[in-house]
């Protein structure tokens, strides 16, 4: 088994190995096999991944500059390993011993899993219009998803559905689907702006028959497995932005270096080093809050509201970052020799995935509202 890469090697993998298949990337909006490989080789999809399952069982404070490090190559490098470091955590959780078998590959990189809860005609969560009503000793699936990440080659999909069973307290079920299940169709004709080689989909599911075995966690409990790596995911997803803002300053700093206008670099002129005074400044804050909700998980306290709070800054850092990479670059950034060109469309995904910038809000409102109230009637 591979030990721990050291971040050297790992940051030298994805943003040189890696992004070699750029073009490629773009061209099918898959990772080839060779690639994922590679990166399996390398510990990628292993590091967080408990030591009893064959991953290298690392803590949130160890992996994180580890993803930074990924996000710093093209989109598709940190989703990978963002996917396969989080999604073993419902598995073990909720899973019955075979599925939870299933992690020990996840961390080899044989088996693959996404997660399957977005659809076109209802509402993110308990909303949700994909049933799956009790047939014998199994379930049909019966409904549509989509923007479902990395379904060219998954091997599961984690669907979450509304389950027509009156034991349940809330009718919301999770379902550990194979993708070779008759009935179940996968459209990868699906294209995003950015994160070439993630492979988004639409999934149709037409009386798609699983057995109970299939399922993940009990009836009704769809909601609390959707939910149970959340609060990870969006810490690892500012974790990302810090990283991807790293490379989006790196390549202005040495583009700035090399453009000479009227006689002088332009990274000699102050108007160009606001830009980059400013970039530096909000990714500094960004890793700080970052850094802020480790210590809380090291604390043992809840961290919900505060990786919602770090998630909901870092869109809009690097929402900012980019678009000071991006001038900074002139028309040269615009077009796609550029890499900022890319990093600037990738950047635009992280405020739509695991909850929407307005959804992160919601939540630090509610925790705010909430304190605030507790505080009055502490104080009174
Ligand atoms: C790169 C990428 C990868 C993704 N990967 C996956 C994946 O693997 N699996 C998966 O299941 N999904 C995935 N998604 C989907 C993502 O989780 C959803 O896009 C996101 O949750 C928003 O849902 P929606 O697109 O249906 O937006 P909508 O719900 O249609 O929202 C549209 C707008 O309305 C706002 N809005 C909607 N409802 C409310 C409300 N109640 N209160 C306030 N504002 C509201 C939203 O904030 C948004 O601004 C991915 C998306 C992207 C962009």
């Amino acid at each position: 088994m591979a030990g721990l890469p050291t971040l050297g090697e790992f940051t030298e993998f994805f943003t040189t190995q890696f992004e070699t298949y750029l073009p490629e990337l773009e061209r099918t909006d898959q990772v080839p096999d060779e690639l994922i490989k590679a990166a399996a080789a390398l510990g990628a999809f292993r590091l967080t991944i408990p030591r009893e399952y064959g991953g290298l069982g690392l803590h949130v404070r160890d992996y994180l500059p580890y993803l930074e490090a990924a996000a710093m190559g093209p989109g598709a490098a940190r989703m990978l390993v963002h996917v396969a470091n989080g999604l073993w955590r419902p598995l073990l959780q909720f899973g019955t011993p075979a599925q939870r078998a299933i992690v020990q590959g996840m961390a080899e990189g044989s088996q693959r899993i996404t997660f399957a809860l977005t659809e076109r005609g209802a509402g993110t969560g308990r909303d949700i219009e994909t049933r799956a009503v009790r047939d014998g000793d199994g379930w049909r699936l019966t409904g549509e998803k989509h923007l479902i990440t990395f379904a060219d080659k998954v091997d599961y999909f984690i669907v979450i559905a509304a389950t027509d069973d009156r034991k349940a307290s809330d009718s919301v079920t999770a379902f550990l689907v194979p993708r070779d299940v008759e009935g179940f169709d996968i459209d990868l004709s699906q294209r995003t702006m950015g994160l070439a080689g993630t492979a988004h989909a639409f999934l149709t599911f037409t009386g798609a028959y699983v057995d109970d075995s299939a399922r993940l966690g009990e009836v009704g409990q769809g909601l609390d497995v959707a939910f149970s790596f959340l609060d990870y995911s969006r810490l690892s997803l500012a974790a990302c932005m810090v990283g991807m803002g790293r490379r989006a300053l790196a390549e202005t700093a040495a583009y700035t270096e090399r453009r000479v206008t009227f006689g002088k670099a332009i990274a000699r002129r102050q108007a160009i080093q606001m830009h980059i005074a400013d970039m530096e400044t909000d990714i500094a804050a960004g890793a700080a809050l970052v850094r802020s909700v480790v210590d809380l998980i090291d604390a043992g306290e809840s961290f919900t509201a505060d990786a919602a709070t770090a998630k909901l800054y870092c869109l809009k850092m690097i929402g900012r970052v980019t678009d000071h990479a991006l001038q900074a670059h002139g028309g040269y950034g615009f077009t796609t020799d550029a890499a900022i060109e890319r990093i600037y469309r990738d950047a635009r995904g992280f405020w739509f995935e695991e909850g929407t910038a307005e959804v992160q809000q919601l939540v630090v409102a509610r925790h705010v509202l909430q304190r605030e109230a507790a505080a009055r009637v502490g104080s009174s």
